[in-house]
């Protein structure tokens, strides 16, 4: 509860952003307050403890570009590596990639084909869980390593949006839900 309304205080709405209609949930404030991003980094961290507090992952994967934000310290905190899933065209290496539908057009993720090893148990880490569509793409990345994703981790979800119900059986740690 503390958390929520922590995060409640630090993040705005930005109306009419990136296009007319849409109402987006800015995390620059709750980024740029320390005692806010520590939390929500431990919080997050949260998803991949067992319950010894042991880490339970073999990597923290990223989603650019927010993504990236808070699976690195995540990563660190859980003493694994961190993988960055980008967009088309941004890793130097051989990839494997995964499109899917956007509201308008379509959108493709790429990770490196060496960055995660067969039986890896791995953690997503993004800012918003909206319609699911990215980090579904993210888990068929994982797949196509051969490892599992073990949770998803989001600061937000939307629950107006079936994000939820398209993760499936995968484990959803979300800290704060609008
Ligand atoms: P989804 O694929 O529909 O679940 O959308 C999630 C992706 O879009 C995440 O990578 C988010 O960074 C981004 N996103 C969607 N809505 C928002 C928002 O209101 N604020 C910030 N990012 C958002």
């Amino acid at each position: 509860q503390e958390l929520h309304d922590r995060i409640d205080q630090l993040i705005r709405d930005v109306e009419d952003f990136p296009k007319p209609g849409i109402v987006f949930k800015d995390i620059s404030p709750l980024l740029a307050d320390h005692d806010g991003f520590t939390a929500v980094v431990n919080g997050l961290a949260a998803a991949a403890l067992d319950e010894a507090g042991e880490p339970r992952v073999d990597k923290v994967l990223g989603i650019e570009a927010r993504g990236f934000i808070l699976a690195a310290p995540v990563a660190l905190r859980l003493r694994t590596g961190f993988v960055p899933v980008r967009k088309a065209g941004k890793l130097p290496g051989p990839t494997h990639a995964v499109s899917y539908a956007l509201e308008y057009g379509e959108a493709t993720l790429e990770m490196h084909q060496d960055a995660i090893e067969p039986g890896d148990k791995v953690l997503v880490v993004d800012d918003v869980l909206a319609t699911g569509g990215t980090v579904n793409a993210t888990k068929e990345l994982v797949e196509a390593c051969g490892g599992e994703v073990i949770a998803v981790a989001v600061l937000m979800d939307l629950s107006f949006l079936p994000g939820r119900e398209a993760l499936g059986e995968t484990p959803l740690h979300s800290l704060y839900t609008i």
